[in-house]
């Protein structure tokens, strides 16, 4: 008897020890410890944002909301914003929110931890009902089960609401149609705007608005956002890929000797002719990224738009390039941010399985923000996992006569003992950005420092404008790769990049 009774009381002191971390856990939702004995508060998710005050050890704000590694917090009458990486997180319930991945293969884990067991994958695309998150984490309805996958990852977005009967817009308008498999909407005209969901290739909607790169258009859900008018073509009716815009003043220049001119709109068709750097052709329209050109015999052919000059392609605001800048701000300048690989190409793989093309993203996102925040126009070469060519890249810079084209890349090697970060340039003109961002760099990142190089890289070789590529490290080397991917180097690299780019317009000035 004595036995069983004190084998009850073990069952219930275990239960209870059992218990504890769990309630812990639930009565301090929502808040979180700050690590240092002062964190400033800004006004905004970024380093560039106006510090408004400070909070301490004893504080525990709470946080009502969360953008990359930045953590948003009650704070007075107001509200602020906190570097998360200087607290401890706990857990935040999320009501009628989903997730929506940004990569494919992203990994669905039993625990909120890299160690934990993967029980499942998703594809970019993918959605599910999330729960609540926990540090860099998110619980997710994952097949009839829970599962956990990290928040880098995946945008979070309000759980559709579908009683909303459809309203029939189509009759008339001009539609916009998707020309990219994965496209990001966002809740303002701006690229560091909220992310509130995803349109794919070939889906067409009605125009609601313009704003210079940026279209504001209505979805299925009967949600307005805006979306990047880069990836996708007008049209005058819902279509499915064909833009019906009448392009009889349109004319286009041939940028490479050699190019070729095809019978269909892929590059698999046969080529019809070969031109020279500096023809042009009368455009008759314009098919996903093809140019349907007259060949001025009778004949008609196909053109890929990334290796060629539009005259209308693209109207950059005047206004905006010659407002006069003032120091500290880069107002007036556009700014192309070129995230290294994407799709099929994944660029390197590192020695513990980060892809290149995730980190190249989420680096180009926050450096984007930055220069936004001094008033940069910014445009990205891609804002999702996709395939863009290297040819594209380029014609991108060109199309809009940027001040500056930012390539992003991190650097693998076969001796995985190296280490370190080097900055390349390919032509004088380029040489001095490269010196003063790599300076900005060596300010704020512990890496090696392998300084700056000529480097015969296409996006530079190519490129008219000031071009450099950033090498942000190895991640052939274990040790640098854990470090590379966390948030806190992004974070300070890209400080050290924006840095860089403000001395040197700023030294442009004087
Ligand atoms: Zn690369």
């Amino acid at each position: 008897m004595i036995d069983k009774l004190m084998q009850k009381m073990t069952l219930f002191i275990i239960s209870i020890v059992l218990i504890i971390p769990v309630i812990h856990v639930y009565a301090q939702e929502n808040e979180v410890s700050i690590n240092v004995p002062s964190l400033k508060v800004r006004s905004g998710p970024g380093l560039t944002f106006d510090i408004i005050g400070v909070v301490g050890q004893n504080d525990k704000p709470t946080v009502i909301g969360k953008e990359k590694d930045w953590l948003q917090i009650k704070f007075g009458n107001t509200n602020g914003w906190i570097a998360s990486w200087y607290t401890t997180s706990k857990t935040i319930e999320l009501t009628n929110k989903q997730v929506i991945s940004k990569v494919n293969k992203l990994n669905v884990r039993s625990e909120p931890s890299l160690s934990s067991a993967v029980i499942g994958q998703l594809q970019e695309g993918n959605q599910f009902t999330a729960y609540k998150t926990e540090g860099d984490w998110i619980e997710i309805a994952f097949n009839n089960q829970k599962g956990w996958v990290h928040s880098e990852y995946v945008t979070i977005v309000d759980q559709v609401v579908k009683d909303e009967p459809k309203t029939d817009t189509s009759s008339s308008g001009e539609h916009f149609v998707v020309s990219v498999d994965v496209l990001n909407v966002r809740s303002k005209a701006d690229l560091s705007s909220k992310n509130i969901g995803q349109v794919l290739r070939n889906q067409s909607f009605l125009i609601l608005e313009k704003d210079h790169n940026w279209v504001k258009i209505k979805l299925e859900n009967g949600k307005k956002g805006w979306v990047f008018s880069f990836y996708g073509n007008y049209t005058e009716q819902p279509s499915t890929s064909t833009t019906k815009k009448d392009h009889s003043n349109e004319t286009i220049k041939i940028l490479y000797n050699g190019t070729n001119l095809r019978s269909q709109n892929n590059t698999s068709s046969d080529v019809v002719e070969r031109v020279d750097a500096g023809e042009t052709f009368t455009v008759l329209e314009k098919v996903d990224d093809w140019y349907k050109i007259d060949l001025k015999n009778n004949t008609i052919g196909y053109v890929a738009s990334w290796v060629v000059a539009s005259n209308n392609s693209l109207t950059t605001n005047i206004e905006e390039s010659v407002a006069k800048r003032e120091k500290g701000t880069l107002k007036g300048l556009t700014i192309v941010i070129d995230a290294g690989h994407g799709g099929n190409d994944r660029g390197t793989t590192g020695a513990l399985g980060t892809d290149e093309k995730d980190i190249t993203l989420l680096t180009a996102e926050l450096l984007s923000s930055k220069l936004q925040a001094a008033g940069a126009n910014v445009i990205m070469t891609r804002e999702s996992d996709v395939y863009v060519d290297l040819r594209k890249r380029v014609s991108i810079s060109h199309q809009v006569a940027a001040d500056a084209f930012i390539s992003l890349h991190y650097d693998a090697i076969e001796n995985s003992s190296v280490r370190g970060f080097t900055t390349y340039y390919m032509y004088n003109y380029q040489k001095e950005l490269a010196s003063y961002v790599h300076k900005g760099l060596r300010d704020m990142i512990s890496l090696n420092d392998r300084g700056i190089q000529a480097g015969n890289y296409l996006v530079l070789r190519e490129n008219k404008q000031k071009a450099i590529l950033i090498e942000l490290g190895y991640l052939s080397n274990a040790t640098e790769e854990r470090q590379l991917t966390t948030e806190q180097f992004r974070e300070q690299a890209t400080h050290g990049i924006y840095n860089g780019i403000i001395n040197y317009f700023d030294a442009q000035i004087n």
